[in-house]
């Protein structure tokens, strides 16, 4: 167990303005950002604010600002000690804050006035709570300190070692060790929660996830851009995500069509993207009859959807060759009905295909991604 102690001491954070990014992380982290916290402890200040909206207003300064973060509030009255001492048993794992005499299942250190208490397993966070010192006099207010504790910029503090951040030192931060002026999350408190669960949007800062990797890359290999479709044949790609790839979408012409089993064994992704999770099942395909398509320019766009809200989309533009009928169920009602010219070195012409009784010109080329001789064109 990890515990995380603000101080009360009158001392004011040491600021060194024009600092690169110098917010500190613990290590773990909510998996998909998602916190769910119970609020839910009686009881307000003198001046009638209750705690439990201060809490919540506290979780939201980072929850509101920090992308990939998502924190919901229950109302079920778990307690903040449970399963730390024998006074309350354990309610499973269960997020809560509360007021209490000492620090769970021992004594607030000196001048330590809240801790926050946090269980992880493995690089994921399974149970973190918050005990406020009840020795100490409370208040809710902002800018300068006063003889009263203010409540919200503490839990904002407290939230913020919730989330996995470590105390920082060197820039001006909320997550400074003492409690002093700020009573907001500071530029470099936000990139240091940013950088845990937005990392293709902020932080860049030293944990290593940074900008490098994406939340989510998707790509779209059948059809490739400019392929010339017709035929049943496959829409393949692949998809990798920081959080759980839920589904794969395909828009036709901007339109929603349907969505494309994914899970497929995909080893050449997984060796590409090993700090993706499962990037080695991260294959997607379905089996397409383009003849539904009308001959002409068309788009498709394939999206991905995380366990985390994410979203992110690649599309490729295409021409269907086809003939008049969408699919021929008939061989015999297809037919050569002259030589074939060979012309460059890769490119073969039907001059003369009959099709349920149509005439058309077929010219068929070499296609990489396919690895075949595809339909280039029918006229
Ligand atoms: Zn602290």
């Amino acid at each position: 167990m990890l515990k995380q102690c603000l101080l009360p001491l009158a001392v004011t954070c040491i600021v060194f303005s024009g600092a690169s990014n110098a917010f500190k992380l613990l290590g773990p982290s909510w998996e998909n950002g998602s916190v769910t916290y119970d609020t839910s402890f009686p009881g307000a200040t003198p001046a009638g604010q209750n705690w439990s909206s201060a809490m919540q207003q506290a979780a939201n300064k980072w929850g509101d600002q920090v992308e990939g973060l998502n924190i919901t509030f229950t109302d079920n009255g778990f307690h903040a000690c449970a399963g730390y001492t024998g006074a309350f048993p354990e309610d499973g794992n269960q997020n809560a804050s509360g007021f209490y005499t000492q620090a769970c299942d021992e004594a607030f250190g000196t001048d330590v006035i809240a801790v926050t208490l946090s269980r992880s397993f493995g690089s994921f966070y399974v149970e973190s709570d918050i005990v406020f010192n009840s020795n100490e006099s409370w208040s809710v207010y902002d800018g300068t300190t006063q003889s009263a504790l203010d409540f919200r910029r503490v839990a904002v503090h407290e939230f913020g070692h919730l989330i996995g951040l470590d105390h920082e030192e060197t820039n001006s931060a909320i997550m400074a060790p003492f409690i002093g002026s700020i009573f907001n999350p500071t530029t470099d408190d936000l990139n240091g929660a940013r950088d845990i669960y937005s990392p293709a949007t902020g932080g860049g800062g030293n944990s290593g996830g940074g900008n490098s990797t994406p939340a989510i890359q998707i790509s779209l290999e059948e059809p490739s851009s400019n392929q010339a479709a017709n035929g049943v044949t496959n829409i393949r790609g692949w998809a990798v995500g920081i959080s759980t790839i839920q589904r794969i979408e395909l828009y036709v012409n901007g339109s929603y069509a349907t969505n494309i089993p994914y899970g497929g064994d995909r080893a050449d992704v997984g060796q590409r993207f090993p700090s993706y999770q499962n990037s080695s099942k991260s294959g997607f395909s379905m089996i397409f009859n383009w003849g539904n398509l009308p001959a002409g320019q068309h788009n498709m766009e394939v999206r991905a959807y995380d366990s985390a809200g994410r979203t992110e989309s690649t599309s490729s533009n295409f021409t269907v060759h086809a003939f008049d009928t969408a699919f021929i169920s008939d061989p015999s009602q297809v037919q050569i009905l002259s030589s074939a010219t060979v012309s460059g070195n890769n490119t073969i012409t039907l001059n003369q295909v009959r099709a349920e009784g149509k005439n058309y010109k077929v010219v068929l080329r070499w296609n990489t991604a396919t690895q075949k001789w595809d339909v280039a064109e029918i006229d």
